[in-house]
């Protein structure tokens, strides 16, 4: 896991691919590390300070914390 972790660093971070593993999705957006994590807990997430997501993921992250919100209001 520890490499992992360095060989993402050495990366170019324009170059990166998407932080979802196993995505190799071109890079649109970069968020905080931990909002990713927790929205795309089902997905695992390359660690790091930043995560970088592709268009797709990114919808799908969206789409995540929006739903959250929509499930605390359903369920008070
Ligand atoms: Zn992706």
């Amino acid at each position: 896991m520890l490499s992992w972790v360095i060989v993402a660093q050495r990366r170019d971070p324009r170059t990166q691919p998407c932080s979802v593993s196993g995505c190799q999705g071109e890079v649109t957006r970069s968020l905080s590390y931990r909002k990713v994590r927790d929205a795309l807990s089902e997905h695992g997430i390359q660690e790091g300070r930043r995560a970088h997501l592709c268009k797709p993921h990114y919808k799908e992250f969206k789409k995540a914390t929006k739903g959250e919100r929509t499930i605390d209001r359903l369920t008070w």
